[in-house]
């Protein structure tokens, strides 16, 4: 019997029968802050995730118990709440109006939710929430798997406007849609995607938290999009683009603002990077990939500035070590978590060297996460 089945057990009685589901996290490997651009996107679900034990039940009743909060949650099927709560259950209330809305027949159920994945640190513990409960919610009371790309829109509207929530569509589409040891070559526009292999060997993905709160990245993040909307008005008086993504390294001549300048080259050499990324994981030259990553983070820390201290001091300390391949800042940026490719063998020892340094230098300690490309929502039998 495993520990999770144990407290089910424990806190709703019955659990053998209890059916268990998955879905994982996600994170950027490149293609960073272009997915309102019109660029394409490279993200990968992670092995990290949320896990939920089910079982349906003869009552009206709802009930989700989540270990990280050490606490549950009812909702009465017969008269669910209307607005959100302001509560982490938001996001599970959102997707049981919205199954109810689409006319899925939804019963009484107990639910059970345990996770390894950090919340609130760019990994999409809010995506893997909602996808996680859409997918077992249909799939117990529809009785088929939902189609994931509509999974994924459903999920981001609900976010967006039940919990109230600015997102694109990468982490719904990435945690919904992830392939095991591939990433997904995304444009977040068209939604148009492609796998590429991602076979690490002795190599794995290691995110590096750097626990630094992204207070800033709100307001910077709506100042680069001001930014870009600009720099796309100039050049579009010149010549028809619809997108800053359209632009090309000869287009710079035309901004004369230093400002917009290199904005509009971070979006243009970033959208290389990930075409050049793709090229090199489709011959599984994580060398080359390694190297794209890298810069992908120079540029985020000149052209679009959205990097912080603390992100650049791991990217430094990580590069200056010969068992990683690359590293880079991964989310909005001012915070968050940086992700590098190092060789397995060494993890222990880097995780250790860069804790104390970073320890000294910021008095604050970093946290780890080494992690796979993994699949995405499923049910585990
Ligand atoms: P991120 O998606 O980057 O992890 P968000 O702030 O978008 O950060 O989402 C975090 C929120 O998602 C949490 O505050 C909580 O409401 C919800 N959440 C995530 N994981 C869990 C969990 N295991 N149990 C309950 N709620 C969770
Ligand atoms: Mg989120």
């Amino acid at each position: 019997m495993d520990k999770l089945r144990t407290r089910f057990g424990e806190l709703f009685g019955e659990e053998v029968s209890a059916q268990r589901y998955f879905c994982p996290g996600r994170v950027n490997l490149i293609g960073e802050h272009i997915d309102y651009l019109g660029g394409l996107v490279m993200p990968a679900a992670i092995s990290l995730g949320i896990t939920a034990l089910i079982l349906p039940t003869k009552s009206s009743k709802v009930r989700i118990h989540s270990t990280d909060f050490n606490e549950t949650i009812a909702f009465n099927l017969d008269s669910l709440p209307t607005v959100k709560q302001k509560y982490w259950s938001d996001f599970i209330l959102g997707v049981l109006l919205h199954l109810k809305q689409q006319e899925i027949e939804l019963g009484g159920c107990d639910i059970l939710i345990d996770s390894n994945l950090p919340k609130g640190s760019g990994l999409s513990s809010s995506a893997a929430l909602e996808v996680l409960c859409y997918f077992m919610f249909h799939s117990v009371f529809a009785g088929t798997e939902p189609d994931r790309t509509q999974m994924a829109l459903d999920c981001q509207q609900i976010e967006n406007e039940f919990v109230g929530l600015n997102c694109g569509i990468m982490d719904q589409f990435a945690v919904a849609n992830g392939k095991e040891n591939h990433a997904i070559v995304l444009n977040c526009n068209s939604l148009e995607h492609e796998f590429v292999p991602l076979e690490l060997g002795e190599h794995s993905l290691l995110i590096i938290n750097s626990n630094k709160p992204r207070t800033l990245a709100e307001s910077a993040y709506n100042q680069r999009r001001k930014e870009c909307d600009e720099a796309l008005k100039i050049i579009s008086s010149h010549r028809q683009v619809k997108n800053l993504i359209e632009a090309t390294l000869d287009d710079l001549k035309l901004i004369s603002d230093p400002t917009l300048k290199k904005r509009t080259r971070h979006a243009i050499t970033e959208q290389l990077r990930v075409q050049d990324s793709a090229t090199a994981l489709q011959f599984g030259d994580l060398i080359a990939f390694g190297k794209l990553m890298n810069k992908s983070h120079a540029s985020l820390r000149d052209d679009y500035e959205v990097s912080c201290p603390e992100l650049d001091f791991i990217v430094e300390e990580l590069k200056s070590n010969p068992a990683c391949l690359g590293a880079r800042m991964t989310g909005a940026g001012f915070g968050g978590c940086c992700i590098a490719l190092v060789d397995g063998s060494s993890i222990q020892r880097i995780t250790q060297s860069l804790s104390e340094t970073y320890k000294i230098q910021f008095k604050i300690s970093p946290s780890f996460y080494g992690c796979k490309p993994s699949c995405g929502v499923h049910r585990i039998t």
